[in-house]
């Protein structure tokens, strides 16, 4: 809904925790947020399993259920959804005009962007070849082979040996859920130190199916380009880091869990970004423009948590909030 002017008070951008806890503060400040979710509603959130540490829920609460919870709400609150992503953002001052992806042009006082981060790609022959096409060949013959995403594709490798790539949380976390499904999970790290907290470490370390081939990285993903309906990984070459030697590991499914990058392509020439794409903002989440707001992954690169990323959303709101009383436009 726009203002009386058919210029938004505020327009938000992602539908993660960032976004959606905009949503619910700008909802009450009565200021009509409109939030366009994008393509994936609810964010990374909706792709993860239990979440235990998101404050309020004493034995948990899991990512999806979370995310829908916080999408009523902010309805409730008095957001206005809208299914698209943003696709051009002009202006380099207030009122800004943001295109989206469905064609629609919106007039916006300010923006809260919330975008999130995407998995980061492991960038070897056969990653992209062996991604499912389609969200359906994921399901053809145990997977395609090449995911992102334990929980979302975990089941088609029901009984299989698969690997996991990575050393932080996010390959702790995918190796502990895949190896109540997989017959053994091969963790694939390229130093011997982890990023990942003890905690996790210990939880894999004490995974009997769960293997570990440290100080090595992928080399090649290997599988049958002529496999029917879909190609399909058969296994992985991996070198060593430290003397170059290669070994195959036969698994069917590979897992990328080294990270993410700021889903921020729209911004560039528009705000500032930092060298790998990540909003700089200052601590009130101001960033190169005025009454231009950036929330969670997008900008955080330290924290990334669902929690530090709805703090941001919150005070990304207060902060277009204020900006519009002190502009008179509230
Ligand atoms: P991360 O902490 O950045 O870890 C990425 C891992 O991938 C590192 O071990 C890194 O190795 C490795 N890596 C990066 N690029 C690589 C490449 N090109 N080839 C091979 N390996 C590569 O990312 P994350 O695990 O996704 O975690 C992100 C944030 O989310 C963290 O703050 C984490 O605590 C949080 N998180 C929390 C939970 C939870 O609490 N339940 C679950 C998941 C994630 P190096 O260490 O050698 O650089």
């Amino acid at each position: 809904m726009a203002a009386d002017d058919g210029i938004l008070k505020t327009l938000i951008v992602g539908s993660g925790p960032a976004g959606l806890t905009a949503g619910i503060y700008t909802g009450r400040a009565n200021m009509k947020p409109v939030i366009l979710a994008g393509s994936s509603p609810g964010g990374q959130l909706t792709k993860t399993s239990e979440v235990e540490n998101y404050p309020g829920f004493r034995k948990g609460i899991l990512g999806p259920k979370l995310m829908d919870e916080m999408i009523t709400q902010a309805q409730h609150c008095g957001a206005e959804l809208v299914w698209e992503s943003a696709a051009k953002i002009e202006g380099k001052a207030p009122p800004y005009s943001v295109t989206t992806d469905g064609g629609k042009v919106y007039k916006t006082h300010t923006i809260i962007f919330a975008t999130g981060a995407a998995p980061r790609f492991l960038g070897v022959k056969g990653e992209l070849e062996y991604q499912p096409k389609q969200s359906s060949d994921a399901k053809v013959g145990g997977g395609a082979g090449v995911t992102y995403c334990a929980v979302c594709d975990g089941a088609f490798y029901r009984k299989m040996p698969v690997a996991v790539v990575g050393g932080g949380d996010s390959a702790m976390e995918e190796a502990t859920y895949l190896s109540k499904l997989c017959s053994e999970v091969t963790i694939v790290h390229r130093r011997e130190g982890f990023r990942a907290s003890k905690v996790m470490i210990e939880r894999a370390q004490k995974t009997p199916n769960i293997k570990w081939e440290l100080n090595y990285v992928v080399d090649e993903i290997l599988g049958d380009p002529n496999a029917k309906p879909v190609p399909l990984v058969t296994g992985m070459r991996i070198k060593s880091t430290k003397d170059g030697s290669t070994k195959v590991l036969a698994v069917k499914g590979v897992f990328g869990a080294i990270g993410h990058i700021p889903t921020t392509k729209v911004l560039q020439g528009v705000v500032d970004l930092d060298e790998d794409g990540y909003i700089k903002a200052n601590d009130r989440q101001e960033t190169s423009l005025k009454g231009f707001y950036a929330a969670g992954d997008c900008h955080d690169r330290r924290y990334r948590q669902a929690v530090t990323a709805a703090g941001m959303g919150c005070k990304a709101a207060l902060e277009a909030e204020r900006y519009l009383t002190h502009e008179g436009l509230a």
